[in-house]
């Protein structure tokens, strides 16, 4: 009995490690329709900054003989578009090698405390040059299971959003505490908020609320579907509460282990 019971042991932690093992890499299945979408939706994406650099360049070249300062506005636009352009390339390398499970998430023991400090420090900065407040409140020591790189690729996109739609004399508040056998992230700014009928599409790739308004703020529309995947793939859950004209809170929750 105990020689079958503990066989039995065996088989079921070996079991056990397996699912646990595969399920800690959770590969996302994309289907194929899904797949086509992305190409042609990131195909137009990618069009506009282009079309934008190519229409200025032949701009400058038409006038060999004005000077920097004269066509200096092309010059702008131009770097602007190129900027945007390679932003969107290294979001898109990024979803597109989380969706063919290439890129994984490395979990080792973390001090999530110490990369939400980290990463809001460098936005403090930003935020004063934009006469914004940040203030935080962060519990340490917080130890978790998780990929530093990607945690703080997920700080860098609330927080980059909360600066980004929040006008100037506004505030951003970022916490970071235990909460159970999980730990909860809070990003919440004073900005213009989300109205009801947009939060369900805001993880959707591309998707941005007023593709006009949007326009003039620099973005992608893929920071939080890649948010979404970084959350995703350490079991967590991501959650937006938002009110127009008062502002948006972004939630994220995850496990300790
Ligand atoms: P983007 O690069 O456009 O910011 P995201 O995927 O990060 O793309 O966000 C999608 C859209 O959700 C944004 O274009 C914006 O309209 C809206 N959004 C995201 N975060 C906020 C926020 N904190 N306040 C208001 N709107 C937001």
């Amino acid at each position: 009995v105990v020689v079958i019971g503990g066989a039995v042991s065996v088989v079921i932690a070996i079991v056990a490690g397996w699912f646990l093992a595969r399920r800690a890499l959770i590969p996302i299945q994309v289907s194929w329709e899904k797949q086509q979408q992305f190409i042609a939706d990131a195909s137009h994406e990618l069009r506009t900054p282009l079309t934008a650099i190519m229409v200025n360049l032949e701009r400058l070249f038409r006038h060999p003989d004005h000077t920097i300062e004269q066509e200096s506005e092309k010059i702008m636009i131009g770097m602007q578009e190129a900027k945007r352009l390679s932003k969107l390339v290294a979001d898109l390398l990024t979803l597109a090698r989380s969706d063919s499970n290439e890129l994984q998430i490395m979990s080792k023991r973390i001090r999530l405390d110490e990369v939400v400090q980290k990463c809001t420090q460098v936005f403090t900065q930003l935020a004063i040059v934009k006469e914004i407040s940040l203030e935080t409140n962060i519990e340490g020591p917080l130890e978790i299971a998780g990929d530093e790189e990607r945690l703080h690729q997920l700080l860098v996109i609330l927080l980059d959003n909360a600066l980004k739609y929040t006008n100037k004399g506004g505030s951003i508040y970022v916490s970071c505490k235990k909460d159970g056998n999980r730990v909860a992230i809070l990003v919440k700014d004073s900005g213009i908020g989300i109205s009801k009928e947009n939060i369900p599409y805001l993880f959707d790739r591309f998707f941005r609320v007023d593709k006009m308004r949007s326009r003039s703020t620099e973005g992608t529309g893929l920071g939080l579907s890649i948010a979404k995947w970084i959350v995703d793939a350490h079991h967590g859950k991501i959650h937006v509460s938002s009110e127009e004209g008062i502002g948006t809170s972004f939630l994220v929750t995850l496990p300790v282990k």
